[in-house]
């Protein structure tokens, strides 16, 4: 009878791995790079989880004539094993890239060491590889184990390290999700490694990509799926919780682009489309304090949300945005050129809800635009 104790915790962690890559694969956009990247982690997690309980299950002295199945167990685990936290540096690259006009390019040399520990793995069959099976059909780690150990490592370090260099491009929330994606997998193999009778590695590996997950899921939820900014849903979340916490330094600001129209109807919807992306990277570049939210109403209409009431520095960052847009307009790039309307409030009573904040800061901007228009059109 199979001993099936050892590894319970890795069929329940399975089965719900499959359920979940089910629901991804229905429910994600799978033309998304990010989101076809995740589901592949999730898939080799899973295979990884299940060929772990098979390699338990197989390490056994009275099932022998598994000998051949049981090594090749071994040697798809030994190889997929870092082509996972691999496939994580590359998620966590494309992650932020995603709306990114200037993208980071892929570093090649790190597919190195998924050779070496390829080559490796395949070379292994006695006391001198990377492990082997006995003849007695029990697995054995062998001289250059070390290889696969340091490999994964190798990822987990240099992921981190990607993490820190660009810093400035994640969210605090993205930096705790995403190097805690590295950290639990890679505190936890320490245990395997000093006892294989522990199945942690692959455990912690599963808990956290389902965590990971609902990140993203809820990432999606509350963003602009074209440009990338915080959508109405993040703006109505942070509304309430920003009403809760009697917010006092908070300036809003409302934008809106002026004749965007026009673009469209001259140079088609797609080429708005564009437009309309071209100019939320303007605003994510100009807009560089921390505490802010990039708000995407809808159409041409963006607030955002700073947590600064110094008028000066706000309407330093406006000028940021003045400055950005022309230098844009300048390149020549485009046909058109960019303008726009804005209303600026700051929290000056503490009674006046958001909400309110926000029909001011969007009456300001009307008032602009009409009288930008009447000093056009007369
Ligand atoms: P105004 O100067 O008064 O702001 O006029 P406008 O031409 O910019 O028009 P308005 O702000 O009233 O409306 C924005 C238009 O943007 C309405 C709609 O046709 C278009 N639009 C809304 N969402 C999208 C989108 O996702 N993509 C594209 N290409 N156009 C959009
Ligand atoms: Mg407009």
């Amino acid at each position: 009878m199979l001993n099936l104790l050892p590894t319970q915790i890795n069929i329940v962690l399975s089965i719900l791995l499959i359920i979940l890559l089910g629901h991804a694969y229905f429910n994600m956009n799978r033309k998304t790079t990010t989101n076809r990247l995740f589901m592949w982690i999730m898939g080799l997690t899973c295979i990884t989880s299940i060929l772990e309980i098979f390699s338990v299950l197989l390490n056994n002295p009275n099932l022998k004539q598994f000998m051949v199945l049981h090594n090749l167990v071994n040697i798809i685990g030994f190889i997929v094993t870092p082509i996972i936290p691999y496939l994580a540096y590359i998620f966590i690259k494309e992650w932020v890239n995603r709306y990114q006009e200037e993208k980071i390019e892929t570093n090649y040399i790190l597919l190195l060491p998924l050779l070496i520990n390829g080559i490796a793995t395949l070379t292994s069959n006695n006391e001198s590889g990377l492990f082997y099976i006995t003849s007695n059909n029990t697995y054995e780690r062998g001289a250059l184990f070390f290889i696969l150990p340091c490999v994964s490592y190798i990822y987990f370090v240099y992921n981190l390290y990607f993490m820190y260099k660009h810093r400035k491009k994640f969210t605090f929330s993205e930096c705790v999700m995403f190097s805690s994606y590295y950290i639990l997998p890679a505190v936890f193999t320490v245990i395997q490694l000093k006892n294989y009778v522990y199945l942690t590695i692959w455990n912690s590996a599963a808990i956290i990509t389902v965590i990971t997950y609902i990140f993203i899921l809820n990432d999606q939820a509350y963003r602009d799926g074209m440009t990338g900014l915080g959508n109405r849903l993040a703006y109505e979340q942070y509304a309430q919780n920003i009403n809760h916490r009697k917010q006092k330094e908070l300036s809003i600001i409302y934008i809106d682009i002026d004749e965007f129209k026009n673009i469209n109807d001259q140079y088609g919807h797609s080429e708005g489309d564009e437009a309309i992306k071209t100019f939320a990277n303007l605003l994510s570049k100009s807009f560089t304090l921390r505490q802010k939210k990039l708000i995407r109403l809808g159409g041409d209409e963006f607030v955002i949300l700073l947590e600064e009431n110094q008028k000066e520095k706000v309407v330093s960052y406006i000028q940021n945005l003045t400055q950005n847009v022309e230098t844009y307009n300048n390149r020549g790039e485009k046909s058109y050129r960019f303008k726009f309307s804005y209303g600026l409030v700051g929290y000056i009573n503490a009674n006046e809800s958001i909400y309110q904040l926000l029909e001011r800061a969007d009456q300001l901007m009307y008032e602009q635009k009409k009288s930008r228009k009447s000093e056009l059109y007369g």
